[in-house]
């Protein structure tokens, strides 16, 4: 693009920031300076005068240790927003934090944020109106997939096919794009979250332990696999034995923990196979040679390109820094807004989050 001293001027003055807002992780990316804040996307709230307490990681901090006047919360849901109030809350304490972190007063920012696929227009609107009422001048949306693509550095704009999937806390996101259009797309709504449910039950049916949820995470974390690992890995957990109510450690496997990841893992995989009935054969061809790309903190389960590359037939790799792709896409976007705004996408008119 030709420089434009007025565009830089004005590019001086203005604050751009990209957010990825997660069911799991909230990052925001400001142009120019790269990813600025990326916390778990928790809330604590006094429950009686619905005051914020604590936001991000101080919030995740509290997590299963808060009284009853306490409640923390993750105000996203299967990659939607659930709880309005309480996304705005966190939005505009981010966005808040982005502005004391500028030396200069500077205008309200121009914000690209990131939505699911195949989400409503009501879905759609909240985020919208989320960004808007939280500080934001302007507000454009990208899918989720489409800016994970374009952070992962994947080739959408050309006429050859290529394939991401975005395994996240709540969602799993598939989609096939050529010339920069989506060609099919699935979005299902199971994703790292589920597995840390899967890990809690599986211990309380074949323990009678009960385990904290973050607890399970952590099992994922160290020792949760989708394939066979060459060498297999044990972990104590602790929780309370449901039988005689006391407190217990156990040692658990890393094949107790595969199996007890098995329909998650398996319905992720369902639902790639799925996606692939849908591409065009000339498009196969394409995804043969360029495989598929995993982003998302759900691809960091160890052995999980392996399976899908087994069960798909195809080269199955994880893009570099999997969990911060859409932020960083979102964030290509403001860089290049005359280049890349065609992927964005717009608003039906007279759409309303209150229906
Ligand atoms: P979201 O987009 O929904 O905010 P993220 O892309 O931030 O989700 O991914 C969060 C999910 O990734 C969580 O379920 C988390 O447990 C999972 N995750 C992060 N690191 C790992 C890891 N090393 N192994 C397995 N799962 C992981
Ligand atoms: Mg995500």
């Amino acid at each position: 693009m030709a420089f434009n001293p007025l565009n830089w001027l004005l590019g001086l003055f203005s604050l751009d920031i990209g957010i990825d807002l997660g069911t799991a992780n909230t990052l925001v990316n400001v142009r120019g300076k790269g990813i600025v804040i990326n916390e778990p996307s928790w809330v604590a709230i006094d429950k009686r005068s619905r005051q914020l307490l604590a936001t991000g990681l101080e919030a995740r901090e509290m997590v299963g240790r808060t009284s009853g006047a306490i409640v923390v919360v993750r105000p996203l849901h299967d990659g939607v927003i659930s709880e309005f109030e309480i996304t705005e809350a966190m939005l505009e304490y981010f966005i808040g934090k982005v502005h004391e972190q500028t030396v200069v007063p500077l205008p309200r920012p121009r914000v690209v944020i990131g939505i699911p696929c195949g989400v409503t227009e009501v879905e759609k609107r909240a985020v919208y109106d989320a960004s808007m009422s939280s500080g934001a001048r302007e507000t454009f949306l990208i899918e989720e997939p489409v800016a994970a693509a374009l952070g992962a550095g994947l080739p959408i704009g050309e006429v050859r096919g290529s394939m991401i999937v975005d395994i996240g806390g709540g969602t799993t996101e598939v989609a096939v794009m050529a010339m920069g259009g989506v060609i099919v797309s699935r979005s299902l709504r199971v994703g790292g979250d589920e597995m840390d449910e899967e890990i809690v039950q599986f211990v309380r049916n074949k323990y009678n332990l009960l385990i904290g949820e973050r607890i399970a995470e952590q099992v994922k974390w160290n020792i949760g696999s989708a394939f066979p690992l060459p060498v297999e890995k044990t972990v104590e957990v602790r929780g309370r034995n449901l039988v005689t109510g006391l407190p217990e450690s156990i040692e658990i496997s890393s094949v107790e923990v595969r199996e007890a990841l098995s329909s998650s893992t398996q319905v992720i995989v369902n639902t790639i196979k799925d996606a692939l009935d849908e591409v065009p054969p000339e498009i196969v061809a394409d995804l043969m040679d360029s495989g598929i790309c995993l982003a998302g903190g759900g691809s960091l389960l160890l052995g999980l390109a392996e399976r899908l590359s087994d069960e798909l037939n195809l080269r199955v790799w994880v893009a570099e820094d999997p969990l911060t792709c859409v932020v960083r896409g979102a964030g290509m976007v403001l860089e290049d807004f005359p280049g890349l705004s065609r992927y964005l996408v717009g608003l039906e008119r007279g759409s309303t989050r209150h229906s």
